[in-house]
């Protein structure tokens, strides 16, 4: 058996790190799901995780990853060959697009750049122009998380606000949720799908869908077949506080000190810890000489920066380098991005040392591997991370 000594960092943009005293409630007995305990269990998570999407209405907790989040958010509202709006931000809103398709809806995916969030005039233009009302959902992804661009919920809501477009709102926050600020009932959302494995930083295994009552009168008019991720039967159960099939028990543990730690932080000390992590990013990329894959400082995502590789060096094999040296793993390119960037996450359970010792491996790395770059990045990082005033910083680049 080999050892490998010290933490491993894992600065990918899920799954994140897991805090011990969560980890440790995984690792409690299972019990009954059918027993009075559990029964209190599940009342305390199902009512804690609505003040996470800060919504006073059901959220529903499956055991799945994201994606099925996205499944059950579609086939519960939708009918076969229902249009619905989506746009291109990068692969996230891919998938869901490519999803929507299999499930026999018609996506009408508004074109991206993969380096920009949501242009939520686009996404009004299309309204604007759908007067029979053929559009059903409008389906958007928060946090980018292929290329770390982050969408403006509001300014869709707005969109189908002025319009006066029916349309469901349904977002994907599934790496931005208890990362930065999302609120689901005042920003007007008809469907939340989250996952556990990013910011709320559990293990993978549980999705959510936040719903609102027109979400949930949809629900009661649509077609699609469904039947795991039917909220009828999942919304009768949880009424008592238990699961129509075998919940994920221990996760459901996690999942309770999840939601008391990011309140024993605070939401917000917790958004503004991701907002530093991810200005000090930038400002090491910056300083480096690369560009960031987000083209818009103004969308720039708190929870991960995608950093475009100097052409003719392969961003995998110096992932793969910096793993087999530091003992830290960053996140690939996906799709189109594939070797063409590297990701950094600053998401979940990490702290100012964290970043400063993430942003050291990676300008490590490139002096190890001979990327070419700009010495120093790292220290107007530490500037940033110690909260020098910002003449200093700009001195300091
Ligand atoms: C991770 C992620 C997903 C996919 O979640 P899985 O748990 O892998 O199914 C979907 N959307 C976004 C924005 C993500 O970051």
């Amino acid at each position: 058996m080999s050892h490998q000594p010290g933490r491993h960092f894992l600065q990918i943009p899920g799954p994140t790190n897991v805090p011990l005293p969560i980890l440790a409630a995984t690792a409690k007995p299972t019990i009954d799901h059918r027993s009075v305990e559990f029964g209190r269990l599940g009342r305390e998570v199902l009512a804690g995780i609505k003040t996470i999407f800060k919504t006073t209405n059901p959220v529903l907790i499956y055991a799945a990853s994201g994606t099925g989040g996205w499944e059950a958010a579609l086939v519960n509202t939708l009918r076969p060959g229902d249009r619905v709006l989506m746009y291109e931000t990068g692969q996230f809103a891919s998938l869901w697009a490519r999803m929507a398709t299999k499930l026999s809806l018609k996506p009408e995916f508004i074109r991206g750049d993969w380096r920009s969030g949501v242009d939520a005039a686009a996404i009004e233009a299309h309204l604007a122009e759908d007067r029979a009302h053929t559009l059903k959902a409008v389906c958007i992804v928060h946090n980018e998380t292929a290329t770390g661009t982050l969408s403006d919920v509001k300014a869709v809501r707005a969109a189908l606000d002025r319009t006066g477009h029916p349309a469901l709102l349904m977002v994907d926050t599934i790496s931005s949720l208890g990362s930065t600020d999302y609120r689901h009932d005042e920003w007007g959302v008809d469907v939340t799908v989250g996952g556990s494995q990013k910011g709320l930083m559990l293990p993978p295994g549980l999705a959510f869908n936040a719903v609102s009552d027109k979400a949930l009168a949809a629900a009661r008019e649509a077609t699609l077949p469904r039947a795991y991720w039917d909220w009828e039967d999942m919304l009768a159960a949880n009424r008592t506080g238990y699961f129509p099939t075998t919940p994920a028990t221990n996760l459901l543990y996690g999942l309770k000190v999840a939601i008391d730690t990011l309140h024993a932080e605070g939401l917000d000390a917790v958004f503004a810890r991701h907002a530093r992590a991810a200005e000090a990013t930038r400002r090491a990329v910056r300083h480096w000489g690369f560009e960031t894959q987000c083209a818009n400082e103004a969308q720039a995502s708190p929870m991960v920066t995608a950093v475009r590789m100097p052409d003719g060096h392969s961003a995998d094999a110096f992932r793969a380098a910096v793993l087999e040296r530091f003992n830290m793993a960053l996140g690939g390119g996906l799709g189109p991005l594939a070797d063409r960037v590297f990701r950094i996450g600053h998401i979940g359970d990490f702290n100012d040392l964290t970043i400063a010792g993430a942003l050291a491996g990676v300008e490590m790395g490139f002096k190890l591997f001979g990327i070419p770059y700009r010495a120093g990045g790292a220290a107007v990082a530490q500037a940033v991370l110690s909260g020098e005033p910002p003449a200093f910083r700009e001195a300091a680049e």
